[in-house]
């Protein structure tokens, strides 16, 4: 039985040291051709490689990183678990990146660096966190999390996912039904929602006309749940205020799109949140001895919902 880690060399390494400690008995390697492809119970990549069906024996298919739209799910032979990585390390740098643009769209960040630009020392009259409704685009381990480290700063918070949640001190809405409520009454929207057939091009201009005017955008999903074009129209024609945007289509953004320059964008490339190595060595391990037990995967995918 082997372990086959399938990403950079830096990250197995550490991947490699952790197994040696925690699953001896498993043996852990990082060149396929090295390995006898009937040994490969588990397999750790991005995305699925074109001979995965050479590992008749696969187990369990992990995903390097916190989504699975980059899997070809229909490609993995049915009993194959896939399962994607739910690890503390994403979990924490998600939290800064969203209190980070959460506050920036908060207190007027892009404007000021406007200002700044054209030597302009103006005050723009501040709004209470209180006033300002934040919500978040899927309640998943990541949505959840993000909501419980905006607590302290006492914004009135809302969650919107596929299914009912409660969560203390959110107001939480789910389904179609839920969803014009929640945008209605959401100042600062932040998308958490994994790509699927449902999510793709979700932030449009529909959506957007839905907000309450002056509403402002953090997308830290995935690039294609936004329409660029509506978005760059809600900026220009002033209905919506700002954005912060993390994720693209395609990735990299192409050259001389208006994101690069717009005064009301603020555009960092895919980093919000990365897998950590230490952290996530970890969590893999402890899904293996959690199927050894007996037990589902953290993070094992529904292959019918896509996420
Ligand atoms: P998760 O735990 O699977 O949670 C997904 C949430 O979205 C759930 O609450 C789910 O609703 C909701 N949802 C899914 N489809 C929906 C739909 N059609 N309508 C309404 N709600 C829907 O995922 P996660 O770990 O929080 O991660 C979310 C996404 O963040 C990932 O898939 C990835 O794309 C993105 N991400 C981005 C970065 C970055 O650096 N930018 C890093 C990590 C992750 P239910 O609760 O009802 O199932």
């Amino acid at each position: 039985m082997t372990f086959l880690f399938n990403s950079d060399a830096k990250r197995g390494a550490i991947f490699a040291e952790a197994f040696a400690r925690e699953l001896p008995d498993i043996p852990f390697a990082m060149d396929p051709a090295t390995v006898d492809p009937d040994a490969v119970r588990y397999l750790i990549t991005w995305t699925v490689p074109d001979n995965l069906a050479r590992y008749r024996n696969l187990e369990i298919l992990f995903s390097i990183g916190a989504g699975v739209d980059q899997f070809r799910i229909d490609a993995v032979p049915p009993h194959v678990q896939v399962v994607r990585m739910v690890e503390d390390g994403i979990v924490r740098m998600m939290q800064e990146y969203v209190t980070l643009a959460v506050l920036a769209l908060h207190r007027n960040l892009p404007a000021y660096l406007e200002q700044q630009r054209g030597e302009n020392w103006r005050a723009i009259a501040p709004v209470q966190a209180a006033d300002r409704r934040v919500g978040v685009l899927g309640l998943g381990v990541l949505g959840t999390a993000v909501l419980d480290r905006l607590k302290p700063f006492g914004f009135p918070l809302s969650g919107w996912s596929r299914s009912p949640h409660e969560i203390d001190g959110v107001r939480c809405l789910s389904g179609r039904n839920g969803l014009d409520t929640f945008l209605g009454s959401t100042e600062i929207l932040i998308c958490l929602l994994p790509l699927t057939d449902d999510t793709r091009g979700f932030l449009n201009a529909q959506l957007f006309a839905r907000l309450p005017a002056g509403a402002a955008l953090v997308h830290v999903g995935r690039g294609p749940q936004l329409d660029h074009e509506a978005l760059i129209e809600a900026l220009d024609n002033g209905h919506l205020s700002g954005a912060v945007i993390d994720v693209t289509n395609p990735e990299p953004l192409l050259a001389g799109h208006p994101f690069w320059t717009h005064p009301k964008v603020l555009l960092t490339p895919h980093i919000a949140s990365v897998t950590q190595p230490e952290t996530a060595a970890r969590a893999v391990i402890e899904n293996i001895k959690r199927q050894r037990s007996g037990l589902d995967p953290i993070g094992l995918v529904d292959r019918r919902r896509g996420y």
